[in-house]
């Protein structure tokens, strides 16, 4: 689960923080106690002394190593029994002289050999959770908050269906969608006009996918070329050249509203490169769009329509403008 860059630099930071806090903490913790009682110093230090050292201490004194190494055994356990007594004695909590880091399967480093530790993962889906809450208008964005009521109870004859009928059937399917999601799910293609529930349904499933501990890159259409025009015309720096390798990285990358940005021979390559590459990668997409599906071809290319009809689902919305009903 690849997260953005921005992600894994704050979870990390938060890691190091934490990690940084244990050790001062014991730090202090050690101190207070040294000076309370000075002979817990002395037996730390004889803890410290190891089998090896023991063993060269033996052969300089012509004596056999095994029994030299038994005997600091008998001796450190002596040594632990006496440091329990006195942390006893002194009154002090349970694990207070502990160096435990923060957490025991990394040592707060964030990672097992090459492999992310699940403590680090905990941190990243929180901060892209964080991240996609504070993009959202209004942060009620889940599919219990979803009303149908909006929609008209009529059969409309141009889809045989009234709109209500056809968005439960919509809302059910990315509920399911959200629930079941893995990297073999398949891309949505959300289509209709303005203002239908489009973005609102689509963040439901940012949020759901992303609390499951997926990572998540939710965007604009038009935000997501700037980031590639940046990248491309933009001051060459490393963080501007960075830009677009979420776009293909992310576990599920939904893009919103295409097709009311301004369409230019670069924005068209922009899209097919990032559809194709996820689509070969088996990277699920969600596009909405208020285009229908036919005028993607004139609005785009070819290669992009039938990328985006013949390997999307398509979901089409019908109804009447929300936003103005609700005013
Ligand atoms: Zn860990």
């Amino acid at each position: 689960m690849p997260y953005s860059e921005g992600v894994l630099r704050r979870a990390r930071a938060r890691l190091e923080q934490a990690q940084t806090q244990r050790e001062a903490e014991f730090a202090a913790h050690q101190e207070q106690a040294y000076e309370q009682f000075p002979r817990l110093r002395e037996i730390d230090r004889q803890l410290r002394l190891t089998a090896a050292q023991a063993v060269a201490a033996a052969f300089r004194k012509n004596e056999d190593p095994a029994q030299a190494i038994a005997a600091l055994r008998d001796e450190n356990l002596a040594l632990q029994q006496e440091r329990d007594w006195i942390l006893e004695a002194g009154g002090f909590e349970e694990g207070f002289l502990d160096a435990t880091p923060v957490c025991e399967r990394c040592g707060g480093r964030g990672y097992v050999g090459s492999e992310m530790c699940s403590c680090l993962r905990e941190l990243c889906r929180q901060e892209q959770k964080k991240e996609l809450t504070t993009l959202f208008l209004t942060g009620k964005e889940s599919f219990d908050n979803f009303s149908l009521s909006y929609y008209p109870d009529t059969v409309d004859p141009a889809i045989g269906i009234s709109p209500r009928r056809l968005m439960q059937m919509t809302l059910t399917r990315c509920k399911r969608y959200a629930a079941e999601f893995s990297l073999r799910s398949e891309s949505l293609l959300f289509s209709g006009a303005t203002g239908l529930g489009k973005t609102f349904l689509s963040a439901c499933i940012a949020r759901q996918v992303a609390d499951k501990g997926f990572s998540v890159v939710y965007q604009s259409a038009g935000a997501l070329f700037a980031d590639f025009e940046a990248a491309k015309f933009g001051e060459r720096t490393d963080e501007n050249q960075r830009l677009p390798q979420k776009y293909f990285n992310c576990d599920l990358l939904i893009i919103d509203d295409l097709g009311t940005e301004m369409t230019t021979q670069f924005t068209i390559y922009t899209l097919y490169n990032v559809i194709n590459t996820r689509m070969t990668q088996y990277r699920p997409t969600i596009v909405s769009t208020n285009l229908t599906p036919e005028s993607l071809d004139s609005r785009y290319s070819t290669q992009i329509a039938s990328r985006l009809q013949g390997t999307y689902r398509l979901f089409q919305f019908f109804g009447n403008d929300i936003r103005l009903l609700q005013k």
